[in-house]
């Protein structure tokens, strides 16, 4: 199937914390998706691998890599860099192979212009609160992070409307064989629902606003 087809990319965004990486190494095992590995000069976490979570670098040979065009798209994030090769990418199409990005909105809208035919997915949780309690207990930020991270979730929330569909990350199993099966079959029904994202919306502002509140 995936051979038959002109292969694809799919991206794959989500809140900080909504487990898209969790899910995407799900998808992994089930399928051989080629997985972009993206380049950041954020600090690694403690439970990170250099080359295969991410290519863990200096601010300034980030830069050198946009000077001499390196990056498919990148983007800021918190203070930080990240961006995805371009090599891996083209050379995995030109193979045959289908390409999967786990990057945040900006880089998203970046990569639906150079590939029109990306198929965009955006991962949330079932509520902004779920959203919250699966960030401090990953315990891998401190609170103002967490903060910082929420309070951007809520800017997020305005380019769901460009995404092809949305998934509730509540069931691994189930959430992988849906990503799979949006990526190669693109079913109707999972278009971002609106009533859910404004909800969400307005429930995670309340909650930085609780946040901030309680630290001032
Ligand atoms: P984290 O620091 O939690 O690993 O990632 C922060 C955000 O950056 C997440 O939304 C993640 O999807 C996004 N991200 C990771 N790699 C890339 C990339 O190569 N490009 C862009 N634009 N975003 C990325």
């Amino acid at each position: 199937m995936t051979q038959m087809n002109k292969p694809r990319v799919a991206v794959i965004s989500g809140f900080s914390g909504a487990g898209k990486g969790t899910l995407v190494k799900e998808l992994m095992k089930k399928h051989p998706y080629a997985l972009s590995v993206s380049m950041t000069s954020r600090a690694p976490r403690s439970y990170e691998t250099h080359g295969v979570d991410y290519h863990f670098v200096t601010d300034e040979v980030f830069e050198g890599l946009i000077r001499e065009d390196g990056f498919l798209e990148h983007a800021g994030y918190n203070g930080r860099y990240y961006g995805t090769p371009r090599a891996f990418v083209e050379e995995n199409l030109a193979a045959g192979r289908d390409v999967i990005l786990e990057i945040e909105v900006q880089g998203a809208l970046q990569i639906r212009k150079i590939y029109p035919d990306a198929v965009l997915i955006f991962v949330a949780t079932p509520t902004a609160a779920e959203l919250e309690r699966r960030l401090v207990e990953r315990g891998t930020e401190d609170a103002d992070v967490i903060t910082k991270r929420l309070e951007r979730g809520i800017g997020e929330t305005e380019s769901i409307p460009f995404y092809d569909y949305m998934v509730i990350n509540d069931d691994l199993d189930a959430c992988a064989d849906l990503l799979h099966s949006l990526i190669q079959d693109r079913p109707e029904g999972y278009r971002p629902d609106m009533e859910f994202v404004n909800r969400f919306t307005s429930e995670l502002a309340d909650i930085v606003r609780k946040r901030k509140g309680e630290k001032a």
